[in-house]
């Protein structure tokens, strides 16, 4: 089995199991954090061409030989639910309604023991179609990504002309019962940084629980530039212009959003200060990509190819034991704030943000 080296071109040979690493099933490591969440991307094709995620022509996508087949996934994933601890499931992309039988794999997921938590990260293109039945196989919860409500700035921002179609997928998450529905924003210089109060208004009176997050260096263009970020900050001074925010006093655990209670309350806001206000010390997730590679972080640069090990015909118990040797190698932050940081070649799109 290979690790490859992402943030060079070299490719480099798996480090060998550290014999340092403690006999427990679960993902643990050297800082003591445990893994319980998985990020699974199901597909790097997406359906709109966000300005801070990819280039207008798209990207080369991954040859299908190359995706896990729906049985590898799921096999996977059991291995991750029965033997390693995963409690928390996430299906993203690109853009993972694309993917066909979505709905079976969330159906076989939701038989699995323990049952894991299921959601879905999604543009919310075609959810008005598929919500209920999404609802119907299992899925729990759900995250629509909006960074506008003004269809001039959705086309120059996704480069489609979709917006009509994000708010009916929307709408049709909170008929559906997905709730608590997510929407996930993020705010760009020059472009929707003056929307935080009217995405605020419009989250409170339709019920959605909003999250602004800071823009980070996962660009397939790497185009990302500090000074054209709006910060966790920034964000919250605009929204104290209309609004009262209140921490909200609940553990935050290892969830990655400050949350704050708008006006007294029930609604909530949450800002996710990735670059600023890093949350890595509490971070709780493993990744694993369309084409069957572990990340132990966004912003590694290594990967571990469980792809390799299934189709070489390794059982249940050498993926288990790869997939915690990934882990432990964790490093302690993702290093946007180091000089010497360096962004990984694999864009958000392909790694499943
Ligand atoms: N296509 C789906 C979507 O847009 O929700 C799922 C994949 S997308 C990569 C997951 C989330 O990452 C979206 O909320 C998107 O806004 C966010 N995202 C993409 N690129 C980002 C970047 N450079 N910085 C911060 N968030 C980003
Ligand atoms: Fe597609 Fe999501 Fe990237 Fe936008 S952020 S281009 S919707 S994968």
């Amino acid at each position: 089995m290979t690790t490859i080296d992402l943030g060079t071109p070299r490719l480099s040979s798996i480090a060998a199991a550290d014999p340092s690493r403690p006999d427990t099933p679960a993902l643990v490591d050297t800082f003591g954090r445990v893994a319980t969440d998985l990020r699974i991307s199901l597909t790097d094709r997406c359906n709109l061409r966000c300005t801070y995620c990819m280039p207008a022509e798209g990207l080369d996508w991954m040859p299908s030989s190359d995706l896990l087949s729906d049985d590898e996934l799921l096999r996977l994933i059991h291995v991750a639910v029965s033997r390693l601890g995963i409690r928390e499931l996430r299906f993203t992309g690109g853009e993972p309604l694309l993917r066909r039988g979505l709905e079976d794999l969330i159906g076989a997921c939701a038989l699995m023991e323990p049952r894991p938590e299921i959601s879905l990260t999604t543009n919310g293109i075609g959810l008005d179609r598929r919500a209920a039945a999404l609802a119907r196989a299992g899925l729990d919860r759900l995250n629509v990504s909006l960074d506008t409500l003004k269809p001039d700035r959705f086309k120059t921002i996704t480069r489609r002309d979709r917006l009509p179609d994000v708010l009916a997928g929307l709408a049709a998450a909170k008929t559906a019962g997905l709730a608590p529905v997510k929407v996930n924003s993020v705010l760009m210089r020059g472009v929707n940084a003056d929307e935080a109060v009217d995405m605020l208004s419009f989250a409170v009176k339709n019920g959605y629980e909003l999250r602004f997050i800071e823009q980070m260096p996962l660009d397939a263009q790497h185009g990302w530039e500090r000074a054209e970020m709006v910060t966790a900050q920034e964000i919250l001074a605009s929204l104290r212009t209309a609004f009262t925010l209140e921490p909200d006093s609940r553990n935050r655990g290892a969830a990655p959003a400050e949350l704050w209670i708008v006006d007294g309350g029930p609604r909530r806001v949450g800002v996710i200060g990735a670059v600023t206000r890093p949350f890595c010390d509490q971070c709780d997730r493993t990744r694993l990509t369309a084409d069957g590679q572990v990340r132990s972080c966004l912003f590694a640069t290594t990967e571990t190819d469980l792809r390799a090990l299934l189709r070489g015909g390794a059982d249940d118990g050498e993926i288990a034991d790869a997939w915690r040797n990934a882990m432990w190698a964790k490093a302690a932050g993702h290093g946007i704030n180091a000089p010497d940081f360096l962004q990984p070649s694999r864009p958000m799109s392909a790694i499943g943000g």
